[in-house]
């Protein structure tokens, strides 16, 4: 889902970045400091991510499919392997598993979560040797019901940054962690990625691709890196995380108190420490969901339809469609409302009374 440009001005749109003052003046800082490429800021960032999961070792790039393809090359995917990816994601999976030259395994998902099903995955037979859980718009994939399967997982924590489950910061439990902020993003930095793992190795590996400049041994290696531009900015947002998620949490339960009989939302949305990424709603049926995207356009409010049917993975790929019907079903009733801590509270309430008033 790209981020929207051409909505008519009077519009809520589906999503705003929210920079601060302070996070302006964290770049003016980067920019009159006159290192603004990769150094001491994109540094910083890496401790940040260090000191958040008390421990392991974090790299920064130049977006979260950088970070995902170098994850699964550190991690030692080839192609000889296998790589376990729900259908129903963004072809930068897809992406980065062919950049790694190994073969995606596709699979469907969970009705509620709409996260990688654990059961789906066994049913196809042989253990895929990786799997990329994504924690779809905030909700929890289920890492301990992939790891009994005795492969190696990479946790997408590009929709789900600094949120807590049962206690647990997600991205702890996978082999590692990827993150991305891109402009629609939890945290962003226009474009960036990051990688963390608690296993320092996996890290020195991926900041060795890296650094493709001034080696006195020739690798293939690559230009990956973020600018410290980007990193002053991710840096002063991310000093906000704990309130970004609180925000986004009080607006989703603004939502969810208005939601009228006959429309569910994803699961987990009420949950304490839920990062509340997107706020999904599933209707009945595609009439109903068509329906309330145009009542809610009419009204002044975008929404989106957060994956098409085109998009999910399979389709791509061309596989049986029959096997994926949990996907081909969520791209007929779902659609994402506007949630994004730059919303004032007039528009906040202005959607949460529109949902309440829809006539199903
Ligand atoms: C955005 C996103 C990515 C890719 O990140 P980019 O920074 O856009 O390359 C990967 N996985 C998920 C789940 C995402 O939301």
């Amino acid at each position: 889902m790209k981020q929207s440009m051409g909505y008519k001005d009077s519009m809520i749109p589906h999503n705003r970045p929210l920079i601060t003052s302070e996070d302006r003046r964290a770049v003016d800082l980067v920019l009159s400091s006159s290192w603004i490429s990769q150094g001491p800021i994109t540094a910083t960032l890496e401790k940040q991510f260090v000191q958040l999961y008390s421990g392991g070792a974090a790299c920064a790039l130049s977006s979260g499919t950088a970070a995902l393809f170098l994850t699964l090359k550190s991690l030692g995917c080839t192609t000889k392997n296998t790589v376990a990816m729900p259908t129903y994601a963004c072809s930068a999976l897809l992406n980065a598993v062919n950049m790694v030259g190994a073969t995606p395994k596709i699979i469907d998902v969970l009705p509620d979560t709409f996260c990688i099903d654990p059961e789906a995955l066994k049913s196809q037979g042989q253990n895929p040797d990786y799997v990329i859980a994504v924690h779809t718009y905030g909700a929890i994939a289920e890492v301990e019901a992939l790891q009994n399967q005795d492969c190696r997982i990479i946790e997408d924590c590009c929709q789900s940054i600094g949120g807590v489950n049962a206690g647990d910061l997600l991205g702890k439990k996978g082999d590692a962690a990827i993150f991305s902020f891109y402009a629609t993003k939890v945290i962003t930095g226009g474009q960036g990625g990051l990688i963390w793992s608690k296993d320092k190795a996996v890290i020195e590996t991926v900041k060795d691709y890296r650094e493709f400049d001034c080696r006195e041994n020739y690798l293939p290696r690559f230009n990956l890196q973020m600018t410290d531009i980007q990193a002053g900015l991710i840096n002063s947002q991310m000093s906000r995380l704990k309130d970004i998620r609180e925000r986004r949490q009080y607006i989703a339960k603004i939502y969810l108190d208005a939601l009228p009989d006959g429309l569910t939302v994803q699961a987990g949305l009420g949950d304490a420490g839920r990062m509340a990424h997107r706020f999904v709603v599933i209707a009945p049926d595609l009439m109903t969901r068509d329906a309330l995207k145009l009542y809610l356009e009419l009204l002044g409010i975008s929404s989106a339809v957060p994956i098409e049917r085109y998009e999910l993975l399979h389709r791509y790929l061309k596989l049986d469609k029959n096997n994926y019907p949990i996907a081909e079903s969520l791209v007929d009733t779902t659609l994402s409302l506007p949630v994004y801590p730059s919303m004032t509270d007039i528009e906040v309430d202005k959607i949460a009374l529109s949902l309440k008033e829809f006539k199903l």
